[in-house]
């Protein structure tokens, strides 16, 4: 067949085709996406779908999304400075709910500046690709997040991906290849599998090599470290670029990034995803800024403790049963994977959990690498001992299940 270049609807029809037979692709692997119905308050049991389930799901960690004094901070911020911040921060955005957040995040995290984005994922983006570019070497973790990925790939630096928590494959590539600045990047409590980055040591082979070094607290902000302020503070180094996310134990949306004062204002200056978008709005600014509070009170405190118990409680129920697989970090923590292999068998088992009662999202392939699908169970502060020890009942019940169905031996 010949096509014609410059006719439109011939290209608009191959198009088509391509969109067509991907998504036909997707389904034949049965790798098939769609958004669950979820209604109510966020907290440990959630309606989705049209059942009512505990919630095993959610990045909620210290329930601060449902929390009356966040919620009305959000109500109150609202009122005062309106719906929607109206412009860029850059151009009459910049209101007041923006200065008090950051200038709370600076103290927080005992940093000169603090910065504040729409997402996590437009500071990931913004970050990286402003600070590195064609000349530059990112050394990047093999499990970061796509955030991560893309800011890399947005940046055009050459990357080299060390294998996952591997201080020495990290350091080899600081050491052997060219970059006229070099950036290593990883993510502090990983947020698939829960297990935490050996940040001290990628911090010296940095210091080392005169690397910069970033970390992406996005799973440990409010729920490591003194005060909640993430990994590096629990381990007493500073990184050069500290990003964490609002949206999940802060309870609200946006993401910070914390470090000098010249960072922040270069950030200010180059970061594409904070220029070229709407501020956030108020009552997202309100409702971070509450959330930070309480994470750094004595009440932050306690929902910590009680999340940490809450993981080592998991972790021994898991480890009774059959179902604690070698890949979940040695230490408990919040985040829990149960590596199934096929997506297909998390997709059911997910969904037999699910009508038992319990929701823990099925992660497959390209969230996770091919032949790691899982479900990722994710703790709360508001859990009580009853719902971890029903969680694992009904793991064990499902994924039984679904083996008898398969009729292949489940051995523990
Ligand atoms: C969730 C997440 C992000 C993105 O943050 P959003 O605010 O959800 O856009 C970035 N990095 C990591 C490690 C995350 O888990």
């Amino acid at each position: 067949m010949r096509i014609n270049r410059s006719c439109a609807s011939v290209k608009a029809a191959s198009r088509m085709v391509k969109w067509q037979e991907e998504l036909k692709t997707i389904e034949e692997r049965g790798l098939l996406r769609s958004m669950p119905k979820v209604s109510g308050m966020p907290g440990r049991v959630l309606t989705i779908d049209g059942h009512t389930a505990l919630n095993f799901s959610g990045n909620n960690y210290l329930g601060l999304a449902g929390h009356p004094k966040v919620i009305e901070a959000a109500a109150e911020a609202a009122r005062r400075y309106g719906a929607g911040s109206t412009a860029s921060r850059l151009i009459a955005g910049n209101n007041e709910t923006f200065r008090n957040l950051e200038a709370f995040l600076m103290q927080w995290k005992r940093t000169e500046s603090a910065l504040v984005f729409g997402s996590g994922y437009q500071a990931n983006i913004g970050i990286i690709s402003s600070l590195m570019d064609e000349q530059d070497l990112i050394v990047s973790d093999e499990l970061n997040h796509a955030s991560i990925i893309d800011g890399c790939r947005l940046s055009r630096a050459r990357v080299y991906v060390y294998k996952h928590c591997d201080v020495d494959d990290a350091e080899k590539a600081l050491k052997n290849y060219a970059g006229r600045r070099k950036l290593l990047v990883t993510e502090s409590v990983f947020s698939m599998d829960g297990d935490a980055a050996p940040l001290k040591d990628l911090n010296f082979v940095c210091r080392r090599w005169g690397a910069f070094f970033m970390v992406d607290e996005a799973h440990a902000t409010g729920i490591r470290g003194p005060r909640g302020t993430g990994l590096a503070g629990e381990l007493g180094i500073m990184p050069d670029i500290q990003m964490g996310t609002l949206g999940k134990a802060v309870g609200a949306a946006g993401a910070y990034v914390a470090g000098e004062r010249r960072l922040i204002d270069f950030l200010v200056n180059t970061s594409r995803s904070l220029i070229y978008t709407t501020a956030p709005t108020p009552a997202t600014m309100g409702a971070a800024l509450a959330g930070l509070k309480i994470i750094e009170s004595l009440e932050g405190a306690q929902r910590r403790q009680l999340l940490q118990a809450n993981a080592e409680n998991f972790h021994s129920l898991l480890t009774k049963s059959c179902l604690l697989s070698d890949t979940i970090p040695g230490q408990p923590s919040h985040i829990v994977p149960i590596i199934l292999g096929k997506s297909d068998a998390a997709m059911r088992v997910s969904k037999e959990c699910l009508r038992r009662g319990v929701f823990a999202q099925g992660i497959r392939y390209p969230t996770v690498p091919e032949g790691t699908a899982r479900l990722r169970f994710t703790l709360m502060s508001d859990h009580t001992p009853d719902d971890l020890a029903k969680a694992v009942d009904v793991l064990e019940r499902a994924v039984e299940a679904i083996t008898r169905e398969n009729s292949r031996e489940y051995r523990c």
